[in-house]
């Protein structure tokens, strides 16, 4: 009896996962709750988020807090309320870096090495003739090409990460791009269970709805934020949506549509055409 609660403690954390972002950025926190490097902006939107009708839909946000000198915000656990759960991040939008880095790595066109090297790895084609000479490419480039490569740029959403439910996590998406490589992830990550995949639909479909009314995300150019899908073998199923790092508001009085297409300037995310492509897809998948 004495020993039961510190056994259900460690279970939890056991059973959390990390898909996305730095190693150590993260760390156990207290009762249900994670600790996330702290990040001014971050904090800021959660704050933003404080009654929000999207409130409901992102982690619990429980404040600034200090560990071994470093600082970090307190979100609530998003697995605690699962039994071994499979977990997918969906980065969302058409691209996942802001106009203003854009411009900030053009304003320094130095050459990148380590870029061009790591272009090669993934594809020995990619690099221009001129790239090949110089061994180098400029950060502006590389930022653009990568996203080409996944299913940002054609879907508007991308896959970064699975955890199966045997505890084996894949991180190998960087080059999943057509709907049917996209399908074939959600097929395997609901082990072909419809039941969830209907599940999903519903909950996303409300995150649709919710998202048309919410001042916050009317006033946000929502960048690098993911849509978190967790279930368990009781078949219950949860999304919400996380990652508020580069989630930037716009200037007083401005707001973005989420739908139409991105020029530079216009400071579009896409999110909602992404989200619209998700739900098609996984529609799809659900009336096999
Ligand atoms: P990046 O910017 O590279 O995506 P990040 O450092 O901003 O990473 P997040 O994307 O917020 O980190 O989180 C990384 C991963 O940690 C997520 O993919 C998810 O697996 C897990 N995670 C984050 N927040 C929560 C939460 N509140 N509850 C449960 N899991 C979470
Ligand atoms: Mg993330
Ligand atoms: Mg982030």
């Amino acid at each position: 009896i004495v020993h039961w609660p510190i056994v259900a403690s460690q279970r939890k954390r056991l059973s959390w996962v990390q898909l996305a972002g730095h190693k150590g950025s993260f760390k156990a926190g207290e009762e249900g709750t994670i600790l996330k490097k702290f990040c001014e902006n971050e904090k800021l939107c959660f704050e933003r988020l404080r009654g929000d009708v999207l409130q409901p839909f992102v982690p619990g946000y429980h404040g600034v807090v200090e560990r071994e000198g470093e600082n970090f915000l307190r979100l609530t656990d998003l697995l605690g309320d699962f039994d071994g759960p499979s977990v997918m991040d969906c980065k969302m939008g058409v691209r996942t870096y802001l106009e203003e880095e854009l411009v900030r790595a053009r304003e320094r066109p130095k050459l990148r090495n380590d870029m061009y090297e790591k272009m090669l790895e993934v594809d020995s084609e990619a690099p221009t003739p001129e790239e090949h000479e110089q061994r180098a490419v400029t950060k502006p480039r590389y930022m653009q090409w990568r996203e080409t490569l996944s299913s940002t740029h054609t879907l508007g959403f991308r896959i970064e990460g699975v955890k199966r439910p045997d505890g084996t996590c894949s991180t190998d998406f960087k080059r999943t791009r057509s709907k049917e490589e996209v399908i074939q992830v959600f097929r395997d990550f609901v082990a072909g269970n419809i039941n969830i995949i209907k599940t999903y639909l519903k909950k996303l479909e409300e995150i649709r709805k919710i998202l048309g009314s919410s001042e916050f995300f009317m006033t946000h150019e929502v960048i690098g934020s993911s849509l978190l899908f967790i279930h368990d073998h009781t078949e219950k199923a949860e999304v919400r949506l996380i990652d508020f790092g580069k989630t930037t508001a716009l200037p007083e009085g401005q707001t973005l549509n989420h739908q139409v297409p991105w020029e530079e300037g216009n400071r579009e995310d896409g999110y909602l055409w992404g989200l619209d492509n998700l739900l098609q897809l996984l529609n799809s998948v659900a009336k096999e």
